[in-house]
């Protein structure tokens, strides 16, 4: 065995051997391989095993204590967790779409990122416009229902492709490249726009609790408009049937359908859909009587099943705490001096 100075050492990557504290070169250079050695894991300088173990542990321990602060974070202070991690989400992917010029990604960042601002604007703007649950909601939905519907098929697609379908039709690559981006797009602004909503959904409900409770009847009672936008009811035929309460009421000629709540007053279905899930009320907009709103209108972007929620926890992980984690470990490394060896 032959203690080599560093310029022996062999350039390449390198991983180091947790166990001896030892680096191997994995890939070495093909000249070097060119020499026939008859030891390929040859001993390195004390000093070299010194600096490779410091930064085994140094490596470690960074793992190790970022993800217990994550934990007690998450545990101690959600919200904050919360707001810091979506904007991690938010921020992050544009800086590496940027830098690797992913210009599909980069438009779709923008259009996304306008849409919400216009959105968050909204939302925060107090006192709230009655109008404002309606179209936050509605956004959030379409957002939902079309990252959903595209992430489907682009999970299909590759589904598809992995099964060998399109051979058959001559489409193998453009299947499984199209499927691969729809799936991580929809997924991504999926958990964007989810984690998005929640955020105005708090704002909105809290704006919502500011003495709105006696405004609303000032407005005076008008049977034939929704009493939340104060445009007219698409059909009054659910008035006719007033002793039918809390029900669904559909009309062949109705745009948008009409609800009935149990206390008499009537609403636009996507109006009192935004009032109960992004203003987390339930109770009548129009007579404060409680009324079953929770069950009526499920939240979209809340009755997921537990493994998207854990896909979505992953995805989080991913994107915005891996690369932190990473590059604060190279950091302590360059901090250390140890970053090269
Ligand atoms: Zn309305
Ligand atoms: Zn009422």
């Amino acid at each position: 065995f032959m203690a080599p100075t560093p310029e022996h050492f062999p350039p390449g990557p390198m991983s180091v051997d947790g166990h001896h504290g030892r680096i191997t070169g994995v890939h070495g250079d093909p000249h070097v391989h060119a020499v026939p050695h008859p030891v390929h894991h040859r001993q390195l300088s004390p000093e070299q095993e010194k600096k490779a173990s410091q930064v085994f542990t140094i490596l470690f321990s960074c793992m190790v204590l970022a993800q217990l602060a994550l934990v007690y974070w998450k545990k101690k202070h959600r919200k904050s967790y919360q707001q810091v991690t979506c904007f991690g989400l938010w921020i992050i992917p544009f800086f590496f779409s940027a830098e690797l010029h992913f210009y599909k990604l980069l438009t779709c960042w923008v259009l996304w990122t306008c849409g919400s601002a216009h959105t968050m604007y909204l939302a925060t703007r107090r006192p709230l416009p009655d109008k404002t649950p309606r179209r936050v909601y509605a956004f959030f939905y379409y957002m939902h229902k079309a990252c959903y519907g595209l992430g489907s098929a682009g999970y299909c697609m590759i589904m598809a492709d992995f099964f060998s379908i399109p051979n058959i039709f001559g489409l193998e690559v453009l299947f499984a490249y199209v499927g691969g981006i729809l799936l991580f797009f929809s997924l991504y602004f999926g958990i964007l726009s989810r984690d998005c909503a929640e955020m105005c959904t708090d704002r909105m409900a809290s704006s919502m609790g500011y003495g709105k409770k006696h405004k609303m009847p000032a407005r005076g009672y008008d049977p034939t408009v929704c009493l939340l936008c104060g445009d007219a009811l698409s059909n009054n035929w659910a008035l006719m049937n007033s002793s039918i309460q809390s029900q669904h009421v559909d009309h062949a000629q109705t745009t948008e359908r009409t609800i009935e709540l149990s206390c008499g007053h009537s609403f636009h279905d996507f109006c009192i859909r935004g009032w109960t899930i992004v203003g987390k009320k339930d109770t009548c907009p129009y007579c404060s009587e409680k009324v079953v709103l929770r069950s009526m209108f499920a939240n979209p972007w809340d009755t997921q099943s537990l493994l998207w929620a854990n896909l979505m926890d992953a995805v989080r992980y991913l994107v915005v705490w891996n690369p932190i984690i990473v590059g604060m470990t190279q950091l302590t490394l360059w901090e250390f001096g140890l970053d090269k060896i």
